[in-house]
């Protein structure tokens, strides 16, 4: 509380980033980021990019980059929208598509950014229980909304919710916004862009911070019909002409560019997750079905806190959530495989 601060910003509760530690030599999984570098090209794209043009403003429209992304879904430039991180474009969705005055439908677990844009826009957060197995049934979803967003895959469990699905609620709900946040697709899932041009509704959102490992460039987008995208850029233009700058133009649209080495890394973590998981199941655990770049666990019969402190102690971090229902699950990101033996040896080691 501050006298300074309008009641508004009395009233806010801002969201609480993972934690990215200051020492080195941790074995971090806490926060998905890819354990890859980020493309060769995409990097040397940057380096070309820094110099004397700096002095002039980056491209507002962002077209290079649009137009990378277009190649890459076989979709027209005038239906992509990029923005400064998926948190950005997000934001701005819910600022253009959520503020009807009836409330947003989002399942009660996942990604906790939700309920934080709508105490900052004014919006009526609606949670939709998943079900006893954490999976999202879109019968839920047949029901008075003002929008509806859900992450495919969710997070934090994991789970994929398949396209079929994703069809009922689009179909159900033609008056609404339906927003899939795709922050984790390319490690197991179909993405709704190839419905995008069936349904008016459908905003995909997706980010170069996971499966492209350049979450320190902050970089995502979103895809959808042309009205939906000039919704977006409304907004952008009435908040910051130039989201992204002059490396990060360059650098997303070079790391779209490169096929081969995002196939290749996306394999091999999803590789990893397999070995991971089953390692996790030989100690005990239970673990959701992963499409995602991590995996969401509980154990038979420790404490997941107490877990997440011993790992810690031996300097390994996860993401433990201490919320309702999920209070005895970790969620740990799939790391290079050194890392990955390190998580099992520690979890070994505090389980014996
Ligand atoms: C990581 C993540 C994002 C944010 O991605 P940025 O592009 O780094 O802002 C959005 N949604 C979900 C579900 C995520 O896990």
């Amino acid at each position: 509380m501050s006298q300074f601060w309008s009641p508004f910003v009395n009233n806010l509760v801002p969201y609480v980033p993972g934690e990215q530690p200051k020492v080195t030599q941790l074995v971090k999984l806490n926060t998905n980021e890819n354990p890859y570098g980020p493309s060769p090209k995409a990097l040397a794209a940057m380096q070309a990019e820094i110099g004397d043009n700096l002095r002039l403003y980056p491209d507002p429209n962002c077209d290079q980059l649009k137009q990378a992304i277009a190649e890459y879904y076989q979709v027209p430039v005038s239906q992509v929208f990029v923005g400064n991180g998926s948190d950005e474009v997000l934001a701005h969705a819910f600022n253009a598509f959520f503020r009807q005055g009836k409330p947003l439908l989002f399942p009660d677990i996942s990604y906790s950014f939700y309920p934080v844009y709508c105490g900052l826009y004014g919006i009526e957060p609606k949670p939709v229980a998943l079900d006893e197995e954490f999976q999202i049934n879109p019968e839920d979803y047949r029901q008075d909304n003002g929008g509806i967003i859900f992450p495919n895959p969710n997070a934090p469990t994991g789970c994929l919710l398949p396209l079929t699905a994703v069809e009922q609620i689009l179909q159900a709900n033609p008056q609404s916004v339906v927003l899939v946040d795709e922050a984790y697709i390319d490690f197991g899932g179909d993405s709704a862009v190839s419905l995008v041009a069936q349904y008016p509704n459908l905003l995909v959102c997706q980010t170069l911070s996971k499966s492209r490992s350049l979450a320190g460039l902050r970089v995502g987008l979103a895809i959808g019909q042309p009205e939906l995208i000039e919704g977006l850029e409304r907004i952008k233009n009435s908040f910051n002409s130039y989201p992204l700058d002059r490396a990060a133009i360059a650098g997303a649209a070079a790391a779209f560019a490169d096929v081969e080495y995002f196939q290749q890394t996306c394999n091999k973590v999803i590789e990893s997750r397999e070995q991971v998981t089953e390692a996790l199941l030989g100690l005990g655990f239970e673990v959701l079905p992963s499409a995602a770049n991590f995996v969401f666990a509980r154990h038979s019969s420790q404490d997941a806190a107490a877990l997440a402190q011993g790992l810690r102690e031996q300097n390994i971090i996860v993401r433990y959530f201490n919320q309702p229902r999920i209070d005895q699950f970790l969620r740990i990101s799939i790391g290079t495989d050194t890392e990955n033996a390190a998580l099992i040896k520690g979890l070994q080691q505090l389980l014996s």
